[in-house]
């Protein structure tokens, strides 16, 4: 009998699994309990996927022979506990494309800094001339471009939540960026589950295969000592040097790999900031690996444009420049922006806080910070963790008042910076929808 492959989720990914489970010839079922875009209901018809949304109706689910989970529904969704307590195998979409993929993989995990570094690296193949698909968290799915496009490498980001779902599948060049406390609700409160989840994308790997990972980051450290692993080691790091991987030796950032040695300037990086320094680093000993020349890699890393939304510069008004960090969601992404700003900052923060400490902060924040704009429902934890450092503090319930209010705050020569190290949810759509509100409103100005 034709196997029956069930997918939960008709997001990006699930619809994705569903079109490359058909084109590969199986028994397809998609179901989504909420509402499925229309753009996404017309591909699954013009696959002709079987799908429901609205709900999940168990006779159609459980006699699945394996199930394809989307990343964002969570292990502890009743329709997957009970699939799982039935001995029903519930897998990833990036764990089931990989199976149907011969392109070499460059895939990019981490706390912070997936979408940059991804976004680099995979411009970085490009501009070498590669044949090269971008996907997992990021544009379209794996999955719907291994059912579509005949791609010879894939950079591919990888969210914990798709590796928790991976088994077989196996990384050529994986790049683990840093590990800082994030969506601990969905891994128990358990600080070490998140590692562990972290670290599959080592699993399987290979003495053929590439490690890259920051040494500075004393949480993978801690692990990577505690396990076995054949790939070859590539550590980057900004405190010291290292034989194989890349530092930072002054004013350079160097690379090595095997005989091979890149070495650039870091005020010549187009992306500047301490954690993009680390990015670009990654990206540099990706591109050494994959032996593109020195010539490209460093034209890359010079050119790259940024991604929306991380310190984006949105524009300058009255000598004040607006900075869009939407995307910092949490407290460490937005440690990495106040660090990197080299004047007095007008300082929006606020959202949904994911149990945030914000003493990591507090250094920083001293510095630098003039003012702070909470734009969230409830401030009072940052209330209390920066009443007695900052003189200012205003509570606003809009981008639009978030903008004002720092105009009248800021003098020429300082920098408003958004980097809210919180989600969004509480006023926004999703960090996107704050982003953009406030660079319309600061475009209003
Ligand atoms: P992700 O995809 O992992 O969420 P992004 O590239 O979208 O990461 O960046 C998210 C936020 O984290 C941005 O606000 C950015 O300024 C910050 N950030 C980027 N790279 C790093 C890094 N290597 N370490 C810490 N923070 C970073």
């Amino acid at each position: 009998m034709m196997k029956r492959i069930v997918v939960l989720g008709g997001g990006e990914s699930g619809v994705g699994a569903a079109v490359l489970a058909k084109v590969k010839g199986f028994d397809v079922f998609l179901s989504d309990s909420g509402t499925l875009q229309d753009d996404y209901k017309g591909l699954l018809q013009q696959y002709d996927v079987a799908f429901e949304e609205g709900k999940h109706t168990e006779d159609l689910i459980y006699n699945a022979d394996e199930v394809i989970k989307s990343p964002g529904i969570p292990d502890m969704a009743p329709v997957v506990t009970s699939l799982l307590a039935q001995g029903t195998p519930v897998i990833s979409e990036i764990e089931f494309a990989g199976r149907y993929s011969k392109a070499k993989k460059i895939c990019i995990t981490g706390s912070n800094g997936k979408t940059t570094t991804t976004s680099i690296i995979y411009f970085l193949l490009k501009n070498a001339g590669l044949n090269v698909g971008l996907g997992g968290n990021i544009g379209k799915s794996y999955a719907y471009q291994v059912a579509t496009e005949n791609f010879d490498y894939y950079v591919l980001e990888i969210s914990s939540f798709q590796l928790d779902g991976m088994y077989n599948f196996k990384a050529d060049i994986a790049v683990l960026l840093n590990i800082t406390p994030d969506h601990l609700d969905r891994y128990d409160h358990n600080m070490q589950n998140y590692v562990n989840s972290k670290f599959r994308i080592t699993q399987n790997m290979s003495e053929d295969d590439c490690f890259i990972f920051c040494s500075d980051d004393e949480v993978t450290m801690a692990h990577l000592n505690k396990i076995v692993l054949k790939a070859q080691q590539l550590p980057f790091s900004q405190t010291g040097e290292v034989t194989q991987g890349a530092f930072v030796e002054h004013d350079k950032l160097r690379a090595r790999y095997r005989n091979c040695e890149f070495s650039m300037l870091l005020q010549e990086l187009s992306l500047q900031g301490r954690h993009n320094v680390y990015n670009s680093m990654a990206a540099a000993v990706a591109g050494q690996v994959l032996k593109i020349k020195n010539d490209v890699i460093r034209e890359s890393l010079m050119t790259f444009k940024g991604v929306e939304h991380r310190l984006e510069a949105v524009l300058k008004v009255r000598d004040v420049l607006y900075i869009n960090d939407s995307k910092a969601t949490n407290v460490n992404a937005a440690w990495y922006a106040l660090e990197s700003m080299t004047t007095n900052v007008v300082w929006i923060a606020g959202g949904t806080d994911k149990g945030n400490d914000y003493s990591a902060l507090f250094d920083v924040v001293k510095d630098k910070v003039k003012a702070i704009i909470c734009l969230g429902v409830d401030n009072e934890k940052l209330h209390r963790a920066f009443g007695n450092l900052v003189p200012h503090i205003v509570d606003v319930r809009s981008a639009a008042d978030a903008v004002k209010t720092a105009y009248t705050l800021a003098t020429p020569g300082d920098t408003v910076l958004l980097s809210p190290a919180c989600a969004s949810f509480d006023l926004f759509k999703n960090y996107k929808d704050r982003g953009c509100q406030f660079k319309e409103a600061v475009r209003n100005l």
